[in-house]
């Protein structure tokens, strides 16, 4: 089996903070639970991605982490998997709000991550649900009425269910901003900053994104304490 030194370089990981833990370099190796390991095998994955290998350990030392990898890197699963670690180990009452709120550019993203989620989520019995604007609220309402763990929304739609005092999250734990480039590309700012002030500042925050410009430099400083920093790959 290779060196860290070696996966790290033959993967092109590079690592920025305090005594990052090793990555794991087999699905074995991360010590999950065999519920979200047989999942995992049934979708025929060999291996966790550089990404997923890398980010695991770290996010289940409970630290933020700002992960830059280029998509189709396998970041979903990178950030859901510790996620429903997160909502097994606070056993929340879902009826009071989420415990994983992921924030996500667009409709079809977002949706994509509910997937992904409800996939791999079923046999740990994790719920999720998706807001995302240019549909009726009335079902998602419902859904969230019926009590769910995990929520990815898109910033624009979660703001006026939030204005509706129609969620709260006061148990919000775990934030992730998934593509945020993307989002704040497309303007998402001033709701991203109004809706991570109703998340408790006790929380973890991971942060993904594609590219590194100083706009999301500036909104990673001033939402994330003292994350590691994980590059996959050469990213501008
Ligand atoms: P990103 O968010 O980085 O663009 P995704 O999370 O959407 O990437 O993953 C890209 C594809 O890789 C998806 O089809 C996903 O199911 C698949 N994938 C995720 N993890 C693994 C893995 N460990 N091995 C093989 N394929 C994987
Ligand atoms: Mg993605």
């Amino acid at each position: 089996s290779l060196s860290v030194e070696a996966y790290c370089r033959q993967h092109e990981i590079t690592v920025t903070g305090g005594e990052v833990p090793a990555p794991f370099t087999s699905f074995e190796a991360t010590g999950l639970p065999r519920e979200i390991l047989r999942e995992v095998q049934n979708a025929g994955f060999s291996a966790p991605t550089p990404i997923q290998a890398q980010s695991w350990p770290i996010a289940l030392q409970s630290r933020d982490i700002v992960a830059i990898a280029k998509t189709g890197s396998g970041k979903t699963l990178g950030y859901l998997i510790p996620g429903f670690l997160q909502v097994k180990r606070c056993s929340n009452n879902p009826q009071l709000g989420p415990t994983v709120l992921i924030l996500s550019p667009t409709r079809e993203l977002a949706t994509q991550i509910q997937e992904e989620a409800v996939k791999f989520g079923k046999s740990s019995k994790i719920s999720c649900t998706c807001l995302y604007g240019g549909a009726p609220k009335g079902p998602q309402l419902r859904d969230l009425d019926r009590g769910i763990d995990i929520v990815v929304a898109t910033p624009g739609r979660l703001n006026d269910i939030l204005e509706m005092k129609r969620i709260s999250l006061r148990q919000v734990s775990y934030l992730v901003l998934d593509e945020a480039d993307r989002m704040l590309d497309m303007g998402f700012e001033p709701q991203i900053r109004k809706i991570v002030k109703e998340v408790p500042a006790r929380r973890q925050t991971l942060m993904y994104t594609a590219t590194w410009p100083m706009e999301v430099r500036k909104i990673a400083a001033d939402l994330l304490v003292n994350p590691v920093q994980v590059n996959i790959g050469n990213v501008d």
